[in-house]
């Protein structure tokens, strides 16, 4: 066992652990769970845990569906919404394994994600990434469904009473503490309802961890509050939809490439190749980064998302910013277009691969726009060459076919399952008849 493994095993008898919960996330970002009594975690950690992957979306064909988890102890923590005097019940975030040919699964969106940051290190750089999720809470109704009432009339930055969500806000962020995060501010988005909470930067790999983390924390401790929190990017028309904003910096020999003191904006050379290299793949990462039917309905223009394909050292309707930076390590840029209903190891891969293309083909960054581009007409955007993002789910899944190095980026298997699925989400959805179109016509003809 390794000294880590041992520790962790140290940590099960010290804290009553008696559950494990092994995860991992599906294609779709969904996070599995295989539970087991802590009597096997050293087995676990020595042998692996066998499941059956065919059961699980994307993963692999019935006849050859024998897999194997591996858990990372690094990502040994405790839930917080399982605590009790004297049990408890831990996580293990797991890596999967091909029974047969005994190399990582090529399904594994995990591995999807370390193969970017191989990528990186071959060419000398450690990534840092931080997302800044935003989500809505709503009330339940009486059988404990989720509406879409919001549970305040607060908006951005308000305090108490306005904010009645600050209590879950702060029960949220004990829960988050405990499990290891470094929170450096909550605060009430600008929508009705609408919250964020930032966590420190990290390695690429442990941020897409914390993400899926982030995600069910927020979720369970939302319900102990009859509470439904949603990361649906546009849960109500017409107001702020909900975005994960991701920053970026890649290291090299501990120093930040993305920070130049001599250039206007302060970014080096790299950093412009790699945001140039995002804005070139952005269409084919859209579908990555916004996956859902639903996603389009926030890349709107008018609620501080992204629509249009450039990039500004100040305004928030460009598609990356240059956010003021304190010290040369803070130097980086954001991606502002993902959102949380993606799968946070698929979309930080994507936009990893992309950006390293662009340092590797030294593409040329275009100048920033520094107007409100929402206020752009078609001839002006012409004039600045400024494209517009995919319209929908449908746009996206064609962009991501033409783009071989998103493609390359998911690895053949991912690429394939994802398509089908999304293909097959974006029809269902064309058939389906809206609540807008019974408003609208039902009475009309
Ligand atoms: N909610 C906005 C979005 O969809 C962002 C608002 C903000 O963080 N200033 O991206
Ligand atoms: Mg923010
Ligand atoms: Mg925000
Ligand atoms: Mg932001």
């Amino acid at each position: 066992l390794s000294d880590e493994a041992q520790a962790v095993i140290d940590k099960i008898d010290s804290e009553n652990v008696d559950f494990l919960r092994l995860q991992f996330t599906d294609i779709l970002g969904t996070v599995k769970n295989v539970s087991i009594p802590a009597s096997q975690a050293e087995k676990a950690f020595t042998e692996g845990i066998y499941f059956d992957g065919s059961s699980i979306d994307g993963f692999v064909r019935i006849q050859e569906s024998d897999m194997r988890l591996e858990p990372d102890p690094s990502t040994f923590a405790i839930l917080p919404w399982r605590k009790k005097e004297n049990s408890a019940a831990a996580r293990l975030i797991c890596d999967v394994f091909n029974t047969s040919t005994g190399e990582p699964f090529i399904g594994d969106p995990r591995g999807v994600l370390k193969r970017a940051i191989e990528r990186a290190d071959d060419m000398g750089y450690e990534i840092n990434a931080a997302p800044e999720p935003e989500f809505f809470l709503f009330e339940e109704d009486e059988g404990g469904r989720a509406t879409t009432v919001t549970n305040d009339a607060g908006g951005y930055f308000d305090l108490a009473p306005k904010d009645l969500a600050s209590d879950v806000r702060r029960d949220i962020i004990y829960g988050l503490e405990s499990m290891g995060f470094d929170i450096e501010a909550s605060h009430h988005e600008v929508a009705e309802g609408q919250h964020e909470i930032n966590f420190t930067y990290d390695d690429a790999l442990s941020t897409a961890d914390n993400v899926a983390t982030f995600r069910s924390v927020v979720r369970a401790i939302a319900a102990e509050h009859d509470l439904h929190a949603t990361f649906m990017p546009k849960p109500i028309a017409r107001v702020n939809g909900s975005g994960m904003h991701t920053h970026i910096s890649l290291f090299k020999d501990g120093e930040n490439a993305f920070h130049d003191g001599a250039d206007e904006f302060d970014l080096s050379e790299t950093a412009k190749q790699f945001t140039a290299g995002i804005l070139e793949h952005a269409p084919a990462v859209t579908a990555v980064a916004n996956p859902t039917v639903n996603s389009y309905k926030r890349l709107v223009p008018g609620y501080e998302a992204p629509v249009y394909i450039a990039w500004s050292d100040r305004n928030r309707s460009a598609l990356i910013r240059k956010p003021a930076a304190r010290t040369p390590a803070a130097s980086r840029i954001e991606a502002r277009f993902p959102d949380p209903s993606c799968n946070p190891y698929l979309a930080l891969a994507a936009l990893i691969h992309a950006g390293l293309d662009g340092i590797e083909r030294g593409l040329d960054c275009p100048n920033p726009v520094r107007e409100n581009i929402y206020e752009f007409d078609e001839e002006k955007r012409e004039e600045y060459g400024i494209e517009t993002l995919p319209k929908d789910l449908g746009a996206a899944v064609d962009a991501l076919e033409e783009d071989e190095v998103i493609q390359n980026a998911l690895g053949e298997h991912v690429f394939e399952k994802f398509v089908q699925a999304k293909r097959s989400e974006f029809q269902d959805y064309l058939v389906s008849v809206s609540e807008w179109e019974l408003d609208r016509y039902l009475e009309t003809f």
